[in-house]
Protein backbone atom coordinates (compact mmCIF):
# COMPACT_ATOMS: atom_id res chain seq x y z
CA UNK A 1 0.00 0.00 0.00
CA UNK A 2 0.94 3.23 -0.74
CA UNK A 3 0.59 4.70 3.21
CA UNK A 4 1.42 8.36 3.98
CA UNK A 5 1.93 9.34 7.75
CA UNK A 6 1.72 12.36 9.80
CA UNK A 7 3.88 12.92 12.60
CA UNK A 8 4.18 16.23 14.51
CA UNK A 9 7.19 17.64 16.58
CA UNK A 10 5.98 18.72 19.93
CA UNK A 11 7.69 20.74 23.10
CA UNK A 12 8.95 17.54 25.15
CA UNK A 13 5.97 16.39 27.35
CA UNK A 14 8.41 16.22 30.02
CA UNK A 15 9.41 19.47 30.32
CA UNK A 16 9.47 20.73 34.02
CA UNK A 17 6.41 22.91 34.77
CA UNK A 18 8.73 25.58 35.99
CA UNK A 19 10.38 25.90 32.59
CA UNK A 20 6.95 25.65 30.76
CA UNK A 21 6.66 29.81 30.02
CA UNK A 22 3.88 31.44 27.72
CA UNK A 23 4.22 35.23 26.40
CA UNK A 24 0.95 36.27 27.11
CA UNK A 25 1.67 39.06 25.02
CA UNK A 26 2.79 37.92 21.89
CA UNK A 27 0.32 34.35 22.96
CA UNK A 28 3.37 32.12 22.04
CA UNK A 29 4.43 29.57 24.30
CA UNK A 30 8.43 30.21 24.69
CA UNK A 31 10.48 27.18 23.79
CA UNK A 32 12.06 25.68 27.19
CA UNK A 33 15.82 26.41 26.98
CA UNK A 34 18.15 23.30 26.58
CA UNK A 35 15.44 21.02 26.34
CA UNK A 36 15.36 20.23 22.57
CA UNK A 37 11.41 19.21 21.01
CA UNK A 38 10.28 15.37 20.49
CA UNK A 39 8.16 13.57 17.95
CA UNK A 40 4.87 13.25 19.24
CA UNK A 41 4.46 10.16 21.38
CA UNK A 42 1.24 8.72 19.56
CA UNK A 43 3.04 9.47 16.00
CA UNK A 44 5.73 6.51 15.88
CA UNK A 45 2.84 4.23 16.59
CA UNK A 46 1.36 5.03 13.54
CA UNK A 47 4.85 4.56 11.58
CA UNK A 48 4.97 1.34 13.43
CA UNK A 49 1.18 0.29 12.03
CA UNK A 50 2.24 1.62 8.62
CA UNK A 51 5.59 -0.36 8.28
CA UNK A 52 3.37 -3.77 10.00
CA UNK A 53 0.74 -3.18 7.75
CA UNK A 54 2.93 -2.98 4.31
CA UNK A 55 4.96 -5.98 6.13
CA UNK A 56 1.89 -8.13 6.13
CA UNK A 57 1.15 -7.10 2.95
CA UNK A 58 4.33 -8.23 1.23
CA UNK A 59 5.51 -4.48 0.50
CA UNK A 60 4.54 -1.00 -0.36
CA UNK A 61 5.75 2.82 0.06
CA UNK A 62 5.71 4.70 3.22
CA UNK A 63 5.83 8.86 3.10
CA UNK A 64 6.25 10.97 6.28
CA UNK A 65 4.55 14.35 6.09
CA UNK A 66 5.50 16.96 9.01
CA UNK A 67 4.65 20.82 9.40
CA UNK A 68 6.84 22.48 11.17
CA UNK A 69 9.84 24.54 11.97
CA UNK A 70 13.33 23.24 10.01
CA UNK A 71 13.86 21.08 13.37
CA UNK A 72 10.76 18.87 12.82
CA UNK A 73 13.26 17.28 10.17
CA UNK A 74 14.05 15.20 12.80
CA UNK A 75 10.55 13.86 13.66
CA UNK A 76 10.80 12.96 9.79
CA UNK A 77 14.27 11.06 10.39
CA UNK A 78 12.64 9.24 13.22
CA UNK A 79 10.29 7.71 11.13
CA UNK A 80 12.86 7.23 8.21
CA UNK A 81 15.27 5.10 10.59
CA UNK A 82 12.61 3.66 11.89
CA UNK A 83 11.68 2.06 7.72
CA UNK A 84 9.72 4.45 6.35
CA UNK A 85 10.72 5.39 2.80
CA UNK A 86 10.79 9.09 2.15
CA UNK A 87 9.77 12.02 3.97
CA UNK A 88 8.46 15.52 3.52
CA UNK A 89 8.89 18.96 5.85
CA UNK A 90 6.33 21.51 5.21
CA UNK A 91 8.13 24.81 6.03
CA UNK A 92 7.15 29.05 5.62
CA UNK A 93 7.37 31.19 7.93
CA UNK A 94 3.71 31.45 6.85
CA UNK A 95 2.86 28.51 8.96
CA UNK A 96 3.94 30.24 11.92
CA UNK A 97 0.69 30.60 14.68
CA UNK A 98 -1.44 28.93 12.46
CA UNK A 99 -4.45 27.00 14.02
CA UNK A 100 -5.78 23.34 13.70
CA UNK A 101 -7.47 23.87 10.91
CA UNK A 102 -5.09 25.41 8.78
CA UNK A 103 -2.85 22.55 9.51
CA UNK A 104 -5.44 20.44 8.25
CA UNK A 105 -6.23 22.24 4.89
CA UNK A 106 -2.41 22.54 4.57
CA UNK A 107 -1.66 18.89 5.35
CA UNK A 108 -4.42 17.83 2.91
CA UNK A 109 -2.78 20.02 0.07
CA UNK A 110 0.17 18.39 0.50
CA UNK A 111 -1.53 14.52 0.18
CA UNK A 112 -3.04 15.53 -2.80
CA UNK A 113 0.82 16.96 -3.67
CA UNK A 114 1.85 13.42 -3.01
CA UNK A 115 -0.25 11.77 -5.15
CA UNK A 116 -1.94 8.37 -5.15
CA UNK A 117 -2.49 6.74 -0.96
CA UNK A 118 -4.69 3.99 0.20
CA UNK A 119 -3.71 4.55 3.76
CA UNK A 120 -3.14 7.97 5.92
CA UNK A 121 -2.12 6.91 9.62
CA UNK A 122 -1.85 9.74 12.02
CA UNK A 123 -1.69 10.02 16.02
CA UNK A 124 -4.50 9.59 17.80
CA UNK A 125 -3.89 13.73 19.35
CA UNK A 126 -0.59 15.79 19.52
CA UNK A 127 0.36 15.79 23.09
CA UNK A 128 0.78 19.19 22.99
CA UNK A 129 -2.48 21.29 22.15
CA UNK A 130 -4.35 17.79 22.25
CA UNK A 131 -7.29 18.29 20.31
CA UNK A 132 -7.19 15.41 18.20
CA UNK A 133 -8.54 17.08 15.44
CA UNK A 134 -6.54 17.20 12.47
CA UNK A 135 -7.25 13.77 10.82
CA UNK A 136 -11.18 14.69 11.02
CA UNK A 137 -10.18 17.66 9.39
CA UNK A 138 -7.75 16.27 6.61
CA UNK A 139 -10.49 13.45 6.20
CA UNK A 140 -13.26 16.01 5.44
CA UNK A 141 -11.26 17.83 3.15
CA UNK A 142 -9.83 14.93 1.23
CA UNK A 143 -13.51 13.40 1.29
CA UNK A 144 -11.99 10.25 2.68
CA UNK A 145 -13.31 7.91 5.53
CA UNK A 146 -11.52 8.73 9.34
CA UNK A 147 -11.85 5.99 12.20
CA UNK A 148 -10.30 7.71 15.07
CA UNK A 149 -8.12 5.76 18.24
CA UNK A 150 -7.30 2.54 16.76
CA UNK A 151 -5.27 -0.05 19.30
CA UNK A 152 -5.51 -2.78 15.69
CA UNK A 153 -5.53 -1.93 12.30
CA UNK A 154 -5.82 -5.07 9.60
CA UNK A 155 -6.09 -4.84 5.52
CA UNK A 156 -8.62 -6.55 4.64
CA UNK A 157 -9.23 -6.64 0.84
CA UNK A 158 -10.17 -2.90 -0.38
CA UNK A 159 -10.55 -1.75 3.06
CA UNK A 160 -9.15 -1.53 6.74
CA UNK A 161 -10.74 -3.74 9.56
CA UNK A 162 -10.05 -1.31 12.93
CA UNK A 163 -10.49 -1.55 16.51
CA UNK A 164 -11.27 1.31 18.07
CA UNK A 165 -10.62 2.44 21.80
CA UNK A 166 -13.63 3.58 23.73
CA UNK A 167 -14.40 5.01 27.08
CA UNK A 168 -15.60 1.62 28.62
CA UNK A 169 -14.28 -0.96 25.98
CA UNK A 170 -13.45 -1.90 22.12
CA UNK A 171 -15.66 -1.52 19.06
CA UNK A 172 -14.54 -3.23 15.61
CA UNK A 173 -15.30 -1.13 12.56
CA UNK A 174 -14.58 -1.18 8.43
CA UNK A 175 -13.98 1.34 6.52
CA UNK A 176 -13.36 0.80 3.00
CA UNK A 177 -10.00 2.91 1.79
CA UNK A 178 -8.26 4.93 1.20
CA UNK A 179 -9.09 6.01 4.93
CA UNK A 180 -7.49 7.72 7.53
CA UNK A 181 -6.47 6.43 10.75
CA UNK A 182 -5.77 7.53 13.59
CA UNK A 183 -3.27 5.51 15.90
CA UNK A 184 -3.56 5.55 19.79
CA UNK A 185 -0.89 4.34 22.37
CA UNK A 186 -2.55 0.84 22.86
CA UNK A 187 -1.41 0.17 19.40
CA UNK A 188 2.28 -1.04 21.23
CA UNK A 189 5.37 -0.31 21.28
CA UNK A 190 6.92 1.31 17.93
CA UNK A 191 10.61 -0.34 16.90
CA UNK A 192 13.34 1.05 18.39
CA UNK A 193 15.84 2.53 15.56
CA UNK A 194 19.18 0.92 15.02
CA UNK A 195 22.17 2.52 14.57
CA UNK A 196 22.77 0.92 10.71
CA UNK A 197 19.08 2.10 10.13
CA UNK A 198 19.98 5.71 11.58
CA UNK A 199 22.79 5.94 9.18
CA UNK A 200 20.91 4.03 5.99
CA UNK A 201 17.81 7.18 7.22
CA UNK A 202 20.62 10.01 6.66
CA UNK A 203 20.87 8.74 2.66
CA UNK A 204 16.64 8.76 2.51
CA UNK A 205 15.44 12.36 0.98
CA UNK A 206 13.56 14.99 2.98
CA UNK A 207 11.81 17.45 0.20
CA UNK A 208 10.93 20.52 1.67
CA UNK A 209 8.08 22.21 0.60
CA UNK A 210 6.92 25.84 1.26
CA UNK A 211 3.12 27.01 1.51
CA UNK A 212 3.23 27.95 -2.67
CA UNK A 213 4.76 24.64 -3.22
CA UNK A 214 1.47 23.25 -2.82
CA UNK A 215 -0.65 25.41 -3.50
CA UNK A 216 -1.79 27.96 -0.25
CA UNK A 217 -2.24 31.17 -0.96
CA UNK A 218 -1.70 34.18 1.67
CA UNK A 219 -5.34 34.55 2.05
CA UNK A 220 -5.02 30.92 3.38
CA UNK A 221 -2.37 30.57 5.75
CA UNK A 222 -0.56 33.20 8.42
CA UNK A 223 -1.63 33.86 11.94
CA UNK A 224 -3.93 36.43 10.72
CA UNK A 225 -6.38 34.06 8.96
CA UNK A 226 -6.95 31.58 11.41
CA UNK A 227 -10.10 29.71 11.98
CA UNK A 228 -10.15 29.72 15.36
CA UNK A 229 -8.95 33.22 16.91
CA UNK A 230 -6.73 32.85 19.81
CA UNK A 231 -8.34 35.22 22.66
CA UNK A 232 -5.45 34.82 25.65
CA UNK A 233 -2.52 32.36 26.36
CA UNK A 234 -1.56 31.88 30.33
CA UNK A 235 -0.25 29.68 32.37
CA UNK A 236 -3.18 28.92 35.13
CA UNK A 237 -2.39 30.03 38.30
CA UNK A 238 -2.73 27.20 40.89
CA UNK A 239 -3.43 28.65 45.03
CA UNK A 240 -3.87 26.71 47.72
CA UNK A 241 -4.29 27.61 51.29
CA UNK A 242 -2.74 24.32 53.46
CA UNK A 243 -3.73 24.07 57.73
CA UNK A 244 -2.22 21.88 59.76
CA UNK A 245 -4.80 20.44 62.30
CA UNK A 246 -2.83 20.27 65.36
CA UNK A 247 -3.47 18.18 68.65
CA UNK A 248 -1.90 16.31 71.27
CA UNK A 249 -3.19 12.74 70.25
CA UNK A 250 -4.38 11.45 66.90
CA UNK A 251 -7.80 10.99 68.53
CA UNK A 252 -7.86 14.57 69.31
CA UNK A 253 -6.39 16.02 66.13
CA UNK A 254 -8.95 13.59 64.18
CA UNK A 255 -11.63 15.48 66.65
CA UNK A 256 -10.25 19.26 65.56
CA UNK A 257 -10.19 18.06 62.30
CA UNK A 258 -14.03 16.84 62.03
CA UNK A 259 -14.98 20.01 63.81
CA UNK A 260 -13.12 22.26 61.35
CA UNK A 261 -15.25 20.04 58.30
CA UNK A 262 -18.42 20.66 60.70
CA UNK A 263 -17.92 24.31 60.99
CA UNK A 264 -16.94 24.70 57.16
CA UNK A 265 -20.08 22.75 56.56
CA UNK A 266 -18.35 20.17 54.59
CA UNK A 267 -20.03 16.88 56.97
C1 LIG B 1 -5.57 29.74 17.75
C2 LIG B 1 -4.42 28.82 17.72
C3 LIG B 1 -3.12 29.34 17.63
C4 LIG B 1 -2.02 28.50 17.59
N1 LIG B 1 -0.77 29.03 17.50
C5 LIG B 1 0.30 28.21 17.45
C6 LIG B 1 1.64 28.70 17.36
O1 LIG B 1 1.86 29.90 17.34
N2 LIG B 1 2.67 27.81 17.28
C7 LIG B 1 2.43 26.46 17.30
O2 LIG B 1 3.39 25.68 17.23
N3 LIG B 1 1.21 25.96 17.40
C8 LIG B 1 0.13 26.79 17.47
N4 LIG B 1 -1.13 26.27 17.57
C9 LIG B 1 -1.27 24.84 17.61
C10 LIG B 1 -1.25 24.23 16.24
O3 LIG B 1 -2.10 24.84 15.34
C11 LIG B 1 -1.68 22.81 16.45
O4 LIG B 1 -0.75 22.21 17.30
C12 LIG B 1 -1.71 22.02 15.18
O5 LIG B 1 -2.61 22.59 14.33
C13 LIG B 1 -2.11 20.58 15.39
O6 LIG B 1 -3.26 20.52 16.13
P1 LIG B 1 -3.29 19.58 17.37
O7 LIG B 1 -2.06 19.80 18.17
O8 LIG B 1 -4.58 19.75 18.05
O9 LIG B 1 -3.19 18.18 16.63
P2 LIG B 1 -4.06 16.91 16.82
O10 LIG B 1 -5.28 16.99 16.01
O11 LIG B 1 -4.22 16.65 18.29
O12 LIG B 1 -3.02 15.88 16.18
C14 LIG B 1 -3.42 14.58 15.77
C15 LIG B 1 -2.45 14.07 14.76
O13 LIG B 1 -2.47 14.90 13.60
C16 LIG B 1 -1.17 14.94 13.01
N5 LIG B 1 -0.65 16.30 13.05
C17 LIG B 1 -1.07 17.34 13.81
N6 LIG B 1 -0.33 18.42 13.57
C18 LIG B 1 0.59 18.06 12.65
C19 LIG B 1 1.67 18.72 12.03
N7 LIG B 1 1.97 20.00 12.29
N8 LIG B 1 2.42 18.05 11.11
C20 LIG B 1 2.14 16.75 10.82
N9 LIG B 1 1.14 16.06 11.41
C21 LIG B 1 0.38 16.70 12.30
C22 LIG B 1 -0.27 14.02 13.85
O14 LIG B 1 -0.30 12.74 13.31
C23 LIG B 1 -0.98 14.05 15.20
O15 LIG B 1 -0.69 12.92 15.99
C24 LIG B 1 -2.22 27.10 17.65
C25 LIG B 1 -3.52 26.58 17.76
C26 LIG B 1 -4.61 27.43 17.81
C27 LIG B 1 -5.97 26.83 17.96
Amino acid sequence: MNIIVCVKQIPDPETPSSSFKVDEAAKKVIPAQGIAPVVNPFDPQATEAALRLNEADGGGKVTVISLGAESARDAIKHALAMGADEGVLLNDPSFDGIDNFQTAVALAKAIQKVGEFDLILMGRSAADWDMGVVPSGVGQLLGVPVVSVAKAIEKNGGSVKVERVLDDGFQTVEAPLPAIVSVSNEFGEPRYPQLRQIMLAAKKTVQIWSAADIGLGAEETGAANRWLPLEALYVPKVESNVEIIEGDSPEEKARNLAQKLRAAKLI
